[in-house]
């Protein structure tokens, strides 16, 4: 059987296009920096951001991991939201590699909001508390159901972070999204922050792939962080022509996922109001919550399952469905046919 997989949208397949593309990419030794098309894509995606350079990675963690360590040294701290990948999915990278301790704010959908995260910013604190040396936005928010974070408040954030000298870095794996989204544009987006992560690897479709932001000599420093944890690359320019391939043909298709999870939402609310507000679906993500019903996520993940459909039980009652480039209109249909009923048989049986 063949699944329609929303369990992510990592899950996408290269299609014969960008695998075209990827058997005849010009290639090079990359740890020699030999790469003409790694090369030309971190210098692609630093001026898409206006940032002066980047560093490609295999992973966003490592490329969050790589700037948070630019940022923050062993023993101070980073600020991020409760829920947010860095905190949540990085199996405790910033505490093991880099002596980095965490704070954290917890925010409704993972909505950013400026001063949730100054009233817990510490800088400088001296020889009894930890300082506080940078803070980490999620955008967009992944676990918060794909929230769009607001750029006035990214701009609030940026302004009074910076009276304290606390530094700021972008968890930017779907910013593509929150870009399509908004309308906001990426250089825009760039301006606030001091490092950037993006990855290629999920909306836009690409097999392997985030790209590192920063400053030349931030950049420099994370390449010899890379190559000391064992990610140093050769001739990887077929991973990056993939990545340009994605930035040439997939942002634009982002809408397409965006109309989608949101039909999606829609149908579950019109059979069980509480699961979501379609109101909160801003991009790719359809985060239900089953609170309301008499079945757990378990359950419905496991009836979606018998009826050919893929979704990710991220908690009791905390059901995702996440569209994305392979998901097609006919897809969504079948999805509809399915979805709806279950909601509303688990709502009738409480
Ligand atoms: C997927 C993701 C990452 C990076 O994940 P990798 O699996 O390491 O590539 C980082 N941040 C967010 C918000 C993500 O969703």
């Amino acid at each position: 059987m063949t699944f329609i997989d929303l369990r992510s949208d990592t899950v996408t397949q290269p299609s014969p296009e960008m695998r075209e593309v990827i058997a005849s990419a010009p290639v090079g030794d990359d740890v020699y920096g030999d790469d003409p098309t790694v090369n030309s894509l971190e210098e692609r995606v630093a001026a898409m951001f206006g940032m002066e350079a980047g560093l490609f990675t295999p992973t966003g963690s490592l490329a969050n991991q790589l700037a948070i360590r630019m940022l923050v040294k062993p023993g101070e701290e980073l600020l991020t939201e409760t829920n947010s990948h860095i905190v949540r999915a990085e199996l405790g990278a910033a505490a093991v590699f880099s002596g980095i301790t965490t704070r954290t704010w917890l925010a409704p959908l993972g909505e950013l909001k400026a001063s949730d995260v100054l009233a817990i910013a510490k800088p400088d604190s001296g020889p009894y508390l930890v300082s506080t040396t940078a803070i980490a936005v999620e955008n967009t928010h992944n676990f918060g159901g794909g929230t769009v974070q607001s750029i006035d408040e990214i701009a609030a954030l940026r302004r009074e972070s910076k009276k304290l000298g606390i530094a700021m870095h972008l968890d930017g794996a779907r910013i593509w999204n929150a870009h399509v989204a908004s309308g906001v544009s990426f250089s825009e987006y760039g301006k606030h922050f001091d490092t950037i992560s993006v990855c290629l690897s999920k909306g836009l479709g690409a097999p392997v792939g985030s790209v590192m932001l920063s400053t030349k000599d931030r950049v420099a420093s994370a390449r010899q962080w890379r190559k000391r944890y064992g990610g140093g690359m050769r001739q990887i320019g077929i991973l990056a022509a993939a990545g340009h391939f994605a930035l040439d043909h997939n942002i634009a298709k982002l809408a397409d996922d965006h109309r989608r999870a949101r039909v999606l939402a829609d149908a579950c609310h019109a059979v069980a109001p509480l699961t979501i507000d379609p109101r909160t679906v801003m991009t790719n993500i359809v985060a239900l919550d089953l609170a309301s019903l008499n079945v757990t996520a378990a359950d419905i993940n496991a009836q979606l399952k018998e009826a050919g459909i893929l979704a990710s039980a991220l908690g009791p009652k905390f059901l995702r469905l996440v569209t994305h480039l392979d998901f097609t209109d006919a897809h969504l249909d079948k999805v509809l046919e399915i979805l709806p009923g279950l909601l509303k048989s688990a709502l009738v049986a409480k």
